[in-house]
């Protein structure tokens, strides 16, 4: 094994943590809704003091008290904290003010007043595994995809520190009394830092990586979710509907799609206003959310027509379910205070085997069909295959 000088390793391991403390402090102050990089910033803040004070303490002839490691150990917790906010769970800080008091305490008793390291060594390291380990807890298998590896690779050196930390306690604890005159001097303090450092270092980036990924998640659901409803926008409806296609084209299933327009949506502004209105346009698209199945796609397209693509689909079945959706809609009067709203709908329903399975194809078969309901005498359903059939659907 080399022999590594301790004070260089801790020195490096310092210029390190507060380097990391900086870039996180950065990323905090540029997005300071996202909850975690601001604990994490501080934590290395705390953890590249605790060195420096680890260092002096090295140099010192006559043992005083400077709560280096506890400085370290709090500076650890920190970032359980942070991985808590992070996770959108509470941080809960009493873990951190536990950790520094406790090894403060120790550091103090067992170093000053009893002159016992072992005692020290054996019970820091026990509370550095119990933090990493709890770490390792927090970051086990959160989520899936590339989320999920870099969770799995920052819980599995978690571990991997947390054993290293028991191993540490329970080598300190055999050795013979007499050898912990030469404790500064032993390699296992160096191999503890350096690792300790490196694995703080990788963690950190992983979860900067981790930022930028939910950063880029959070933008891309801004771009394809409308404002109003929370239901997906026009561009994620395509998107969506898309990806569909290439599904069903791939093991030959029918896709349906089914385009919803309010009746008479004009006279509900008219009467109640535009912010009723938008009451309206939200509560439609719970009911209707409600009535599909979670592997629908189900968006607004604008203005108050909504759509829905319906996998695995034909257009028979796909009539079935718009008629339960618009019986649920006219079922489900809206009440703000002493106002009830009722609103009704009209459903146009096309499917690929029709109409092919683009996009605008499919939207166009929907739109001729919603074209008819409407001429029918809204409220109703109508399917693009009737449509084409009966004419009397085609002019007003
Ligand atoms: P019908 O479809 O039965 O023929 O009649 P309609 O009154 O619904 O007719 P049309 O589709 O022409 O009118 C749509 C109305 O929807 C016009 C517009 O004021 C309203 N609208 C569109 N987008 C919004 C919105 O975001 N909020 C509100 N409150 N109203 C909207
Ligand atoms: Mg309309
Ligand atoms: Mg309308």
């Amino acid at each position: 094994m080399p022999k590594f000088d301790l004070r260089t390793i801790i020195f490096m391991s310092m210029l390190l943590t507060f380097m990391l403390s900086m870039l996180l402090a950065i990323t905090r102050s540029h997005h300071k809704d996202l909850r975690g990089p601001g604990y994490w910033a501080v934590g290395n803040l705390v953890i590249g003091l605790g060195m420096v004070l680890v260092l002096i303490q090295l140099d010192l002839t006559r043992p005083i008290f400077l709560p280096g490691m506890a400085l370290i150990g709090a500076g650890l917790s920190l970032y359980i904290n942070g991985i808590q906010a992070f996770i959108g769970r509470v941080p809960n800080h009493r873990i951190t003010i536990a950790v520094f008091v406790l090894l403060a305490v120790i550091d103090a008793y067992f170093m000053l007043i009893q002159h016992e390291i072992r005692a020290t060594v054996v019970l820091s390291a026990i509370i550095f595994a119990g933090v990493y380990l709890y770490c390792a807890r927090l970051t086990f298998s959160r989520d899936e995809g590339l989320v999920g590896s870099l969770y799995w690779i920052a819980s599995s050196l978690y571990l991997l520190m947390a054993v290293l930390m028991l191993f540490r306690a329970a080598y300190a604890a055999q050795v013979v009394g007499d050898k912990f005159d030469t404790f500064a001097t032993w390699p296992v303090n160096a191999y503890t830092f350096m690792l300790g450092a490196v694995s703080q270092f990788f963690i950190s980036s992983l979860f900067v990586l981790m930022l930028s990924y939910k950063l880029t998640q959070n933008l891309e659901s801004i771009a394809t979710i409308d404002g109003l409803t929370n239901v997906l926008n026009r561009r994620g409806l395509e998107d969506a509907s898309i990806k569909m296609q290439d599904m069903c084209k791939r093991i030959n299933l029918s896709m349906a799609v089914l385009l919803i327009d309010i009746d008479h949506f004009k006279k509900v502004n008219d009467k109640y206003g535009h912010l009723v209105g938008d009451d309206a346009l939200r509560h439609l698209a719970k009911v209707v959310a409600g009535v599909l199945r979670s592997s629908d796609a189900f968006g607004r397209y604008g203005g108050e027509e909504f759509c829905a693509f319906l996998p695995n689909t034909t257009e028979s079945d796909a009539i079935g379910l718009a008629e339960r959706i618009r019986a649920a809609v006219e079922a489900s009067a809206l009440r703000l205070g002493s106002v009830t709203i009722k609103t009704t709908i009209s459903i146009g329903v096309a499917d690929s085997v029709r109409a092919g399975y683009d996009f605008k194809g499919l939207v166009a078969a929907a739109d001729s069909a919603l074209y008819g309901a409407k001429n029918g005498g809204r409220n109703q359903v109508v399917s693009y295959t009737h449509v084409t059939r009966d004419s009397r659907f085609l002019s007003t």
